[in-house]
């Protein structure tokens, strides 16, 4: 047995990472300092968005975005039941309802002409918005969910904490990056330590759209306005003469407390620019992975091998999955699973969701397992992950 547990996932600390964080901490700005339009800028030019917005982790920043594109109470938003349960949570703490629909088995992401089937088959208006994923770092087509979009006047959350440096081909054959906001209108990620980038917690927001930016803005940080051109209270009223002082701000709207640190911005600053190795790796051990279990038909896998996809998780659906999990466990390889649906979650039960509602969604979930995915991973760690579960499966 191997003596050092391998996870699924796990973050890469560099000892230049270490040091821009101590150099952030010996500074002045701990917080709300130059650091973090220093890593939105960086991370809009690396996925190739106009706009970036830092916050404090990838849910905050699924929240500011049903916030901006003013989710309310009685409203419906379409999402996948195969994520994070974050994706359709956001939709609730704005009293929204989320609308389910199942994944396609080929590529495990929501199904596009599933959506379709739900749209044509509801009054017009129905449905506000739709949370596509990019789930396991593989792509959606977003130009086909734009032209659905257009169709029934919805907004698009992409939701691309899988997939910061994946891509899909578009209809003219050009790439589209995952958040680069030419489909969506808006698009998030997480900095969580098993997602590419690591900040600890952190998350950012992409768009092309200028308003959303400064509403984002704005609501990130309590709704204030410091911004002497867009203050609707008297110069009188603020306690100035003939200008407004120099302490004066103006809570415009409800905001949030969401702020990314500065020691945080610039881990992440540090982290993105291995972004590219880190995506090349990943390519390199999902190559390894598929090459040793094409020869087996006892393991299925995501179908076609996808130029974009940026596997942030690689899946393998096996019978007993239950089996391999424990086996792989008690050699110290810490399997894990993507996702628990999360219509089954006791939490989205109430709202009438339940078993055999998303064949599709639970079928995957009885079979899937996501291997060891991560750019330290040796060749030698993962030739013995393979080698276990050849040996354990029948
Ligand atoms: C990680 C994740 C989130 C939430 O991000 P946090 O930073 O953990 O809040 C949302 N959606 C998906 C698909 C995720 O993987």
């Amino acid at each position: 047995m191997n003596s050092n547990p391998i996870p699924y996932g796990r973050q890469n600390i560099t000892d230049e990472d270490i040091q821009s964080v101590v150099d952030v901490l010996k500074g002045d700005y701990l917080t709300q300092g130059p650091q973090i339009k220093l890593f939105e800028d960086a991370f809009a030019n690396y996925i190739g968005s106009k706009y970036a917005v830092a916050v404090s982790n990838g849910t905050a920043a699924l929240h500011l975005c049903a916030l901006a594109l003013n989710v309310k109470e009685g409203q419906k938003v379409i999402t996948t039941p195969i994520t994070f349960a974050a994706s359709a949570n956001c939709i609730r703490y704005c009293g929204g309802d989320v609308e389910f629909v199942d994944i396609d088995p080929a590529t495990y992401l929501i199904d596009i002409e599933k959506v379709k089937k739900l749209l044509e088959s509801s009054p017009k208006g129905t449905y506000s918005g739709i949370i596509p994923v990019d789930f396991s770092g593989r792509a959606v087509n977003l130009e086909e969910v734009k032209g659905l979009a257009d169709e029934y006047n919805l907004w698009i959350i992409e939701d691309a904490c899988h997939a910061p440096g994946g891509y899909f081909i578009d209809s003219k054959g050009e790439k589209q990056n995952c958040g680069n906001g030419n489909y969506a209108n808006l698009a998030i990620f997480s900095f969580h330590p098993v997602k590419h980038i690591a900040s600890g917690e952190g998350g950012m927001i992409t768009t092309n759209n200028e308003e959303l930016y400064k509403n984002l803005l704005k609501l990130r940080t309590h709704g204030i306005v410091k911004d002497t051109q867009n203050y609707t209270n008297s110069i009188e009223l603020a306690g100035g003469i003939d200008e407004y002082p120099g302490w004066y701000m103006e809570m415009q709207m409800l905001g949030y407390n969401y702020r990314l640190t500065d020691f945080q911005a610039a881990l992440g600053l540090s982290q993105l620019k291995r972004a590219d190795r880190g995506i090349e790796r990943r390519r390199e051990i999902a190559t390894i992975y598929n090459d040793a279990f094409s020869k087996t038909s006892k393991i299925k896998g995501q179908s076609g091998i996808v130029d974009g996809h940026a596997y942030h998780l690689y899946i393998i659906e096996v019978e007993d999955r239950l089996g391999l999990y424990n086996y792989l466990k008690s050699n110290n390889i810490f399997a894990q699973i993507h996702y628990i649906p999360t219509h089954l979650m006791p939490y989205y039960q109430q709202f009438g969701w339940k078993e055999g509602d998303f064949l599709n969604a639970e079928k995957y979930y009885s079979q899937c397992i996501s291997l060891p995915m991560y750019p330290t991973l040796s060749k030698i760690e993962q030739d013995m992950v393979i080698s276990l579960i050849l040996d354990f499966l029948p």
